[in-house]
């Protein structure tokens, strides 16, 4: 039986049970909320994730894959705290989510340096904790594939090559990163079965999806929610066709709900809201909104429904 990494252990594969594969129970910058705590309030930010996680545990939801990584605010131990006291699994990543930036540190170490930090986070632990990472964070943006994010890239996938850990890549699209980011995978010899690219849903360009379908890789639609993107109707006219398609087992579909992000002051979130930018954004929308809707229209049974949210992250997660 393979096991699966969790911020409490190691557990049986099959014990993921539903899974949302892309929400952050909080999201952050360590550098500033380092440099000036008193600006964060703690105690504010895990009563938000308990209560988004407490929401999604009700409809089901058994295990959170969250791809908070360095630049996130990656904590192990505060995930921790909200996996035990909501009894929902969570699964936590090594890497870099960075649009271009790199810090002095990695830009005087080589490729393999860098991926030996992903390495240990995945055999050894993580910011000293016994918890490891299940999984490999990557992302490209608007900047597109860059110097620095391509070494990032090929550093995940050298440590996926030498660990057999999954990856998962923030793309854009817009800027159509995603191919690339696969062909920089497939050069370093990366199982593209084990590579999940993410917010794929943020287009309507079905030939482009279908283009990183037929790669291999497993795509995310998994920003329901951020209608700045592309609002939930386009993203569910997507999904519909895809799973018509017969693609139900590449589909990964998520909210990548951050119960707190420090990108914004606080009355944006209202204001995000009263624009149309955001709409119920939460972990519990895709149960609430999107299943329904897609089961109505005829593209979602019950076997798409336990393919898309039980089987994919379990096979994605393991050999
Ligand atoms: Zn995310």
């Amino acid at each position: 039986m393979p096991t699966v990494e969790t911020v409490q252990g190691a557990i049986d594969a099959e014990e993921l049970g539903l899974v949302l594969v892309h929400e952050h129970v909080r999201f952050r910058d360590e550098a500033v909320a380092a440099e000036w705590p008193q600006r964060y309030d703690e105690q504010a930010e895990l009563d938000a994730a308990l209560e988004a996680v407490n929401a999604a545990k009700s409809r089901g939801v058994q295990t959170i894959v969250d791809p908070t990584a360095m630049f996130g605010g990656r904590d192990v131990r505060f995930m921790k705290r909200v996996a035990d006291e909501t009894g929902v699994r969570i699964v936590a990543c090594t890497g870099i989510y960075s649009y271009d930036y790199l810090p002095h540190y990695f830009d005087n170490r080589d490729v393999d340096e860098m991926a030996d930090h992903f390495i240990s986070d995945i055999e050894g632990g993580i910011q000293g904790t016994a918890i490891k990472a299940a999984f490999l964070k990557c992302a490209a943006d608007a900047a597109g594939v860059t110097e620095n994010i391509e070494k990032i890239h090929r550093a995940v996938a050298r440590a996926s090559v030498q660990t057999g850990a999954p990856i998962m890549a923030h793309s854009m699209p817009a800027a159509a990163t995603g191919p690339r980011q696969v062909d920089i995978f497939e050069q370093e010899g990366v199982d593209l079965a084990r590579v999940q690219i993410a917010h794929c849903g943020d287009t309507e360009d079905l030939d482009y999806i279908q283009g990183l379908i037929d790669r291999g890789v497993y795509v995310g639609l998994d920003r329901y929610g951020l209608d700045m993107y592309l609002p939930i109707a386009k993203r569910n006219a997507t999904a519909a066709e895809l799973l018509r398609r017969g693609h139900a087992e590449r589909l990964m579909i998520s909210q990548d709900y951050c119960a707190t992000i420090d990108w914004f002051p606080p009355e944006a979130a209202e204001e995000f809201a009263k624009s149309g930018a955001i709409r119920n954004w939460s972990m519990t929308l895709v149960f609430d909104e999107v299943v329904p809707a897609l089961r109505e229209q005829g593209a979602m049974d019950d076997d798409s429904y336990r393919t898309i949210f039980i089987d994919n992250p379990r096979r994605w997660l393991t050999a």
